[in-house]
């Protein structure tokens, strides 16, 4: 094809040739390491393949990838000349001019993956364009190529890599164990699956298949991924500048760590850890700090508002206004959800920190409007029902809702002195004591909280907390951020409080720990909205005065607690921290077991 040097005209008319990126492109371009495991090389092959509009990619890898990783498409190939710039540095056929990044389409862009690659492993490319009528077969050992020849081989492209870092022993001995290796390369392909459900990808380790994802719909693909019934599509509706869909799981199934919440960008998966704790934000209280959902979101804005060309890998993205793009998908999500106990507070009453004119209290856009108590619950237990996983009764769902369910169960034994045992009309209840005390005392604080009515409760031994220089400094900053909740400490020495008094609901909480892990849920994370730095310190307090395994109840006591449990708001049947807060085994289900 294409020899001369091609002026930007052809290149549009021939917009599949390759061509090096001119000198000023190349300096504009995010540099660094593009490989660095065998999953990275993986990467950039499927990128290389959906770029090349393959419908099928079939993956073998050897020694977790270290040994081999082989990706076959049926993409459009490439021309001999095309085969051989394709590893040269800066040879792309995506953009030709930096202007071009704002539109594009693609998710190469730089024209240094193949070039690394191949620079790193003994390296094999065979590739057939759709119209030619045979292969091209080039290899290079450690970047020194083989003169090309003539293959057999079908319209596409077949990249096979193996033994990387070969020739930079330095580099092979960073490499993991082939499970660590393997888990990488899963979970590129996961990625790679989710954001392209309409191709289909195969995986085979040493020989043997053991992942295929037939081409699908969104759904079916989340389906294949995470399991059927695990997650529950969430579509925003379309307006404002960031579109949102997502599939996610129940909080019960929430993991530490960011890791099983798949983010995508336009299309492109990419690692934001603000992205990802504005997703686990819109799940409010009932996820602890660090847990993240289990699932796949995906955002669509204005290309010319991200800037795709900041990392060499392509995994990270920066927006025009990052902020707006996060508050926005919490808010959209947290909608969706319905899981927003943060907004309960009403918009128009000034709040406790309005009222004592703190200025670094919060600003009352800070609150958001509040869906009714039970759309959120409806929400929740579709959420709650798509998880099969503990086999809940089906009819489970519709118990919490209706009236005095939980006051309705006979109580009848304390089990390990952790869980209550409940004789219920359809089934066999097990509550446990600490999550449904947590609960309640969480539902009260909020509701006194929300109207400015917490009553405090002087303590008959004042207690000494160190909290740390750091933590006083902040308090000083932010004289009310403790009153407003209900804890009345004063400073004692640089780093030291004196708690005088709690809320009466936590009273019996040791108020040393209850203190300072409140204060730390306030200080945690700069960019949160206050409402949700509230809850998340007002379910602190209330875990540490909830009953705890080795309380010993009474059955009277019991039932008071699931009374209780029934004027708790929404989330009934999960603690604040998202554990459930009561399993259901149906006279059905023991019949059947039992062989009745
Ligand atoms: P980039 O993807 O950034 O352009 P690469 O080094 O990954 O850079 O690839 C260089 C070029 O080789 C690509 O622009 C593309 O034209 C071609 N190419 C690479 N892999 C394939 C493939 N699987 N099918 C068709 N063309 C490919
Ligand atoms: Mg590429």
């Amino acid at each position: 094809m294409v020899n001369e040097s091609p002026t930007s005209a052809t290149v549009r008319a021939m917009a599949a040739s390759i061509a090096l990126l001119p000198e000023h492109v190349i300096d504009q371009i995010a540099a660094g390491e593009v490989i660095e495991r065998p999953a990275s090389v993986l990467r950039e092959l499927i990128d290389n393949a959906l770029d090349a509009e393959a419908r099928r990619i079939v993956i073998d890898i050897q020694g977790g990838g270290v040994e081999a990783i082989v990706v076959l498409d049926d993409g459009q190939g490439m021309t001999p000349e095309d085969a051989k710039r394709s590893i040269l540095r800066h040879a792309t056929s995506k953009i030709r001019t930096l202007s071009d990044l704002k539109t594009l389409q693609s998710r190469g862009f730089r024209g240094e993956a193949l070039a690394s690659i191949s620079a790193v492993s003994r390296f094999v490319l065979t590739t057939r364009a759709a119209h030619a009528e045979i292969a091209t077969e080039l290899s290079s050992e450690g970047g020194t190529l083989v003169e090309p020849r003539t293959a057999a081989g079908q319209p596409g492209t077949k990249v096979e890599v193996r033994d990387l870092f070969f020739n930079i022993p330095a580099r092979r001995k960073f490499l993991k164990s082939t499970p660590t290796e393997t888990a990488h390369i899963h979970k590129c392909l996961i990625r790679a699956a989710l954001s392209r459900p309409d191709v289909r990808f195969e995986l085979r380790r040493d020989g043997v298949r053991s992942k295929l994802f037939a081409a699908t719909d969104a759904m079916g693909r989340v389906e294949q991924v995470f399991g059927e019934s695990t997650v529950k599509e969430l579509v925003a509706p379309n307006e404002g500048s960031v579109a949102v869909r997502a599939y996610l799981a129940a909080p019960e199934r929430a993991r530490s760590g960011a890791g099983s919440l798949h983010i995508f960008v336009n299309g492109r998966p990419v690692i934001d850890s603000a992205l990802a704790r504005s997703v686990a934000f819109a799940y409010g209280s009932v996820l602890p700090p660090g847990k993240y959902p289990l699932g796949a979101v995906h955002l669509n804005i204005d290309p010319e508002l991200v800037d795709i060309n900041v990392h060499p890998q392509k995994l990270e993205v920066r927006f025009s206004d990052g902020r707006e793009v996060y508050e926005t998908l919490t808010r959209k999500l947290a909608t969706l959800l319905g899981t927003t106990p943060w907004s309960r507070v009403d918009a128009k009453k000034p709040t406790a920190w309005r009222q004592k004119g703190a200025s670094s209290g919060p600003s009352l856009s800070d609150y958001k409007p509040r869906p009714s108590a039970q759309d959120t619950w409806a929400t929740l237990s579709i959420l709650r029902d798509a998880t099969s996983h503990l086999q809940v009764h089906r009819q489970h769902s519709t118990f919490a809702e209706s009236k005095g369910a939980f006051a309705s169960l006979r109580p009848i034994a304390q089990l390990q002195s952790l869980f209550i045992l409940c004789e219920g009309q359809s089934g066999l209840y097990i509550i446990d004591q600490h999550a449904a005390d947590e609960r309640v005392r969480f539902s009260k604080l909020r509701r006194a909280f929300d109207s400015r009515e917490l009553q405090i409760q002087r303590l008959l031994f004042p207690a000494q907390v160190d909290v740390g220089e750091e933590a006083l400094g902040w308090l000083s900053e932010n004289a009310e951020a403790l009153s407003s909740l209900g804890i009345d400490a004063t400073p004692l020495s640089d780093s030291e409080l004196l708690v005088r008094a709690l809320p009466a609901i936590v009273a019996n909480g040791d108020p040393a720990a209850l203190t300072l892990h409140a204060l730390r849920e306030l200080q945690r994370e700069a960019d949160r909205n206050w409402s949700d730095h509230v809850d998340t310190a007002l379910a602190t307090m209330a875990c540490h005065a909830a009953l705890r395994r080795g309380d010993r109840i009474s059955l009277k006591e019991c039932s008071a607690l699931l009374a209780e449990l029934d004027a708790s708001e929404a989330f009934k049947e999960h603690c604040p921290h998202g554990r459930p807060v009561v399993f259901t085994i149906s006279y059905d289900e023991l019949e059947a077991k039992l062989g009745r």
